[in-house]
C-alpha cells in the first residue's frame, strides 16, 4: 500500500512552530530549523515527521509535522497526543550542536556502569602511579583518537550507535585502567556516590 507524499512543506513547517514554541527548548535555532533536526540539532537531511501518526488519524498540516533527522525519527513517539511529541525533542535538549550524541553515549554509559566517564576518568587520573600528571591527559587524548578503529556501524545505519559510543568510551577507561594500575569500579559492585 503506498502512501500518498506529505504535502507540508518545511517552509510551512517551521513558519507554524518557530511562532509557537521557544527555541531556548531546542536543540536547534528556528534560524537554522530547514536544515538541523529539532531533536538532536545536527545537520542532515530533514524528513517530516506526524506528531500524530498518519495512521492515527494525524493530518497533513503543518501543526501536525516537525522535522526530523532519519536516527530521531526511528525513535520517535507515535501516539494520539500531540503534546507528547514536544515533551520528548524538549527534554533532550543540548545547549550546542554537535554534543546531543556524545551525551546520550554517557548517559547510556551510566546505565551500563553506575559510574561516569568523567568520574571513571578522574578515578584513574588520582590513583594512577605516574609522576607526570599532565601524561595521563595526553594519553586520553590520543587514546581517544585511535579508539575509533575498534568500532565499526552497523548495518543499515551511517554513524556509531550510542551502545557503539559507550563501549568505546569502557574499552578507553579499561585500557587506561589497565596501564596505570588502578582498579575500576565495576557494574557489579556498589559504591556510594
Ligand atoms: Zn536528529
Amino acid at each position: 500500500m503506498r502512501r500518498e507524499a506529505i504535502k507540508t512543506t518545511i517552509k510551512q513547517a517551521i513558519d507554524y512552530w518557530e511562532t509557537r514554541v521557544d527555541e531556548c527548548c531546542l536543540s536547534v535555532d528556528w534560524s537554522e530549523a530547514d536544515s538541523h533536526c529539532w531533536r538532536c540539532g545536527c545537520e542532515r537531511n530533514l524528513q517530516r515527521f506526524h506528531i500524530i501518526p498518519h495512521s492515527l488519524g494525524g493530518e497533513d498540516s503543518p501543526s501536525n509535522i516537525v522535522l526530523l533527522c532519519s536516527r530521531c525519527h526511528a525513535d520517535g513517539p507515535n501516539v494520539s497526543d500531540p503534546e507528547i511529541m514536544w515533551d520528548w525533542i524538549k527534554a533532550y535538549k543540548v545547549p550546542f550542536y554537535g554534543t546531543f550524541w556524545s551525551i546520550q553515549a554517557e548517559e547510556e554509559y551510566k546505565r551500563i556502569y553506575k559510574t561516569s566517564v568523567t568520574s571513571d576518568l578522574k578515578l584513574i587520573e588520582n590513583l594512577a602511579q605516574t609522576s607526570s600528571p599532565n601524561a595521563i591527559n595526553d594519553k586520553i587524548k590520543n587514546s581517544l583518537k585511535d579508539l575509533f578503529q575498534y568500532a565499526s556501524v552497523h548495518f543499515g545505519q551511517p554513524y556509531l550507535n550510542t551502545a557503539t559510543l559507550a563501549g568505546l568510551y569502557r574499552m578507553l577507561i579499561k585500557k587506561l585502567a589497565n596501564e596505570y594500575n588502578v582498579k575500576l569500579r565495576g557494574n557489579n559492585d556498589t559504591y556510594p556516590d
